[in-house]
C-alpha cells in the first residue's frame, strides 16, 4: 500500500471524504454515464449549459477514493468554463495523468496538478480519468437537439 501513499494526498483525501457537487442535477441539460470495470467505479455527470457556458456541474456515483476525488475536482474545474475551455481542460488533464506531454493551452490545471503522480500507477489512471471521459461525452453530446442524421 505504501506505493499509493503519495497518491492519497491531502486534497484527494479531502475531496473523497467530502465530495463537492455530489448530487443529481434535476435541471441538467446534458448528462452522461461512465463505468470503469477495472476498479468498479461508476459515475454519472450532470451539466447545465447556458449560452455555451457550463453553469452547473454535478455528479453521482460510487467508486474508489481516486475516482470520487477526481469527479469532485472535475465538477469544480469545469464550472464557469465555456464548452471549448472545458474540452481543452479534459485534454490537458488526460495528458497530465497519462504522462504524455501536456499540451500547451491557456487552461490552468491548478488543483488538478495533484493527479500528476497518477501516471506512475497505470492501474489508477482509469480511476482518475473516468469522470473526465464522462464529462467529455456529456460536452460532446447534443441530446437537446433532435437529430435525423
Ligand atoms: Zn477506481
Amino acid at each position: 500500500m505504501s506505493d499509493l501513499t503519495e497518491l492519497y494526498q491531502e486534497l484527494i483525501l479531502d475531496h473523497n471524504r467530502l465530495p463537492r457537487n455530489r448530487r443529481r442535477l434535476e435541471e441538467a441539460s446534458r448528462q452522461a454515464e461512465g463505468h470503469n470495470p477495472l476498479c468498479g467505479d461508476r459515475v454519472t455527470v450532470f451539466l447545465k449549459i447556458e449560452n455555451n457556458v457550463v453553469t452547473e456541474a454535478t455528479f453521482e456515483g460510487s467508486g474508489c477514493a481516486i475516482s470520487t476525488a477526481s469527479a469532485s475536482l472535475m465538477t469544480e474545474a469545469v464550472r464557469g468554463r465555456s464548452l471549448d475551455q472545458a474540452k481543452n481542460l479534459f485534454k490537458r488533464f488526460h495528458s497530465l495523468v497519462t504522462g504524455d506531454a501536456v499540451e500547451e493551452g491557456n487552461e490552468d490545471l491548478g488543483k488538478l496538478e495533484v493527479f500528476s503522480n497518477v501516471c506512475q500507477y497505470p492501474a489508477r489512471v482509469k480511476c482518475a480519468t473516468l469522470a473526465w471521459h464522462t464529462v467529455h461525452a456529456a460536452l460532446e453530446s447534443h441530446q437537446e437537439a433532435v437529430s435525423t442524421e
